[in-house]
């Protein structure tokens, strides 16, 4: 399996998140890309290929204009604003939300921008965290165009992710909808059906929000239940979709502490929903923090367990397109990735 890189991922790499009251090094941080890619390189799993360069039609079929514009020049409106007093600009961060009730009105401010479009206060803005956002969605459209083309499967290795990032709002580390953005150009190639199959222990909100009222792209993710876990505002299993889109999402939360043994049956049941779906694509928002030792996760998932996964989706006999989504455990990131890709190819064969 080809895998798409670029290490253009490190142009995204702030100094601090928000985390339990304190600033503190960002989990998602540039080592995870590294790691992964080589691992991958050390087991030979397939060549690894550098981006294309897309315009911004992809991306803004499925972002508002409104968040895009914002996204590419928050970092400058916000320096500038520093720019008189000049003490180090600090990366750019939120300080409120706009609550129901409030209005949604783009404010003239940078600090009312951030607070408009942002979903929490883990995401932080560095001068060039567009660029690496602009290569990620760069990543996922190449691998797409592989898989549309007619490969197998293809592994974009996407930094920084992108499933909590939805059509108005960036978030949960995520700036563009990499899984999203790829799913939508299976459709605009032609494909009638493309299902996306989410498997990081987050919840995937913005990719579900993303094709909530449409019956042709259908959304199914694994997750901690949002009772305990980001992003607590989605992800309960009466979420099934609306309107047209009305039965095209499904949601399996499941407790802290799963291991495999009640995983790999949600994981099986969430692969018979997208079989009867019969999707020509599937795109896979590949997280690896449901692993035993990941800081963020909470589930138990062992690395072998990883091959499991691979072994069961390539078991669909589709087109499978891997986009990386977050997984946090760093030691064991790239053993754990590539283990799914690696169960997927030997089962593939
Ligand atoms: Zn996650």
């Amino acid at each position: 399996m080809k895998t798409i890189y670029t290490a253009d991922h490190h142009l995204h790499a702030p100094k601090a998140e928000l985390s339990f009251g304190k600033f503190v090094p960002p989990q998602e941080s540039p080592r995870r890309a590294d790691t992964i890619l080589a691992e991958l390189e050390q087991r030979k799993l397939g060549a690894i290929l550098p981006p294309e360069t897309f315009d911004m039609a992809p991306i803004h079929r499925v972002h508002e204009a409104g968040l895009v514009d914002f996204l590419a020049g928050a970092h400058q409106e916000w320096s500038a604003r520093f720019a008189k007093s000049g003490a180090e600009v600090p990366d750019a961060l939120p300080l409120s939300w706009p609550v129901p009730g409030m209005r949604r009105i783009e404010p003239r401010s940078i600090f009312g921008k951030l607070a408009l479009h942002a979903i929490d206060s883990a995401t932080a803005i560095t001068a060039t965290s567009w660029s690496a956002a602009r290569a990620a969605a760069d990543v996922a459209m190449t691998a797409q165009q592989r898989v549309a083309k007619g490969e197998r499967a293809a592994f974009a290795l996407c930094r920084p992710p992108g499933h909590h990032a939805s059509a108005a709002n960036y978030g949960g580390y995520c700036f563009l909808n990499n899984a999203g953005i790829a799913a939508e150009a299976f459709r605009t190639g032609g494909a009638a059906r493309v299902a996306i199959l989410d498997v990081d222990y987050h919840h995937g909100n913005g990719t579900q929000a993303l094709f909530y009222a449409r019956p042709d792209i259908f959304f199914v993710s694994l997750h901690a239940e949002p009772e305990t876990d980001y992003p607590y505002f989605s992800g309960y299993a009466d979420e099934a979709g609306e309107g047209p889109g009305e039965g095209f999402n499904a949601n399996y939360p499941m407790k802290r502490g799963t291991d495999w043994r009640s995983y790999g049956p949600a994981l099986a049941h969430a692969l018979g929903r997208i079989r009867i779906f019969a999707p020509e694509a599937v795109v896979v928002s590949l997280g690896v923090d449901t692993f035993e030792r990941d800081p963020m996760g909470r589930f138990k998932l062992a690395s072998e367990d990883y091959r499991r996964m691979g072994d069961m989706i390539a078991g669909l006999g589709l087109p499978v397109l891997f986009v990386m989504e977050g997984g946090y455990a760093v030691e064991e990131l790239g053993v754990n990735v590539a283990n799914v890709l690696e169960g997927f190819e030997q089962a593939a064969r």
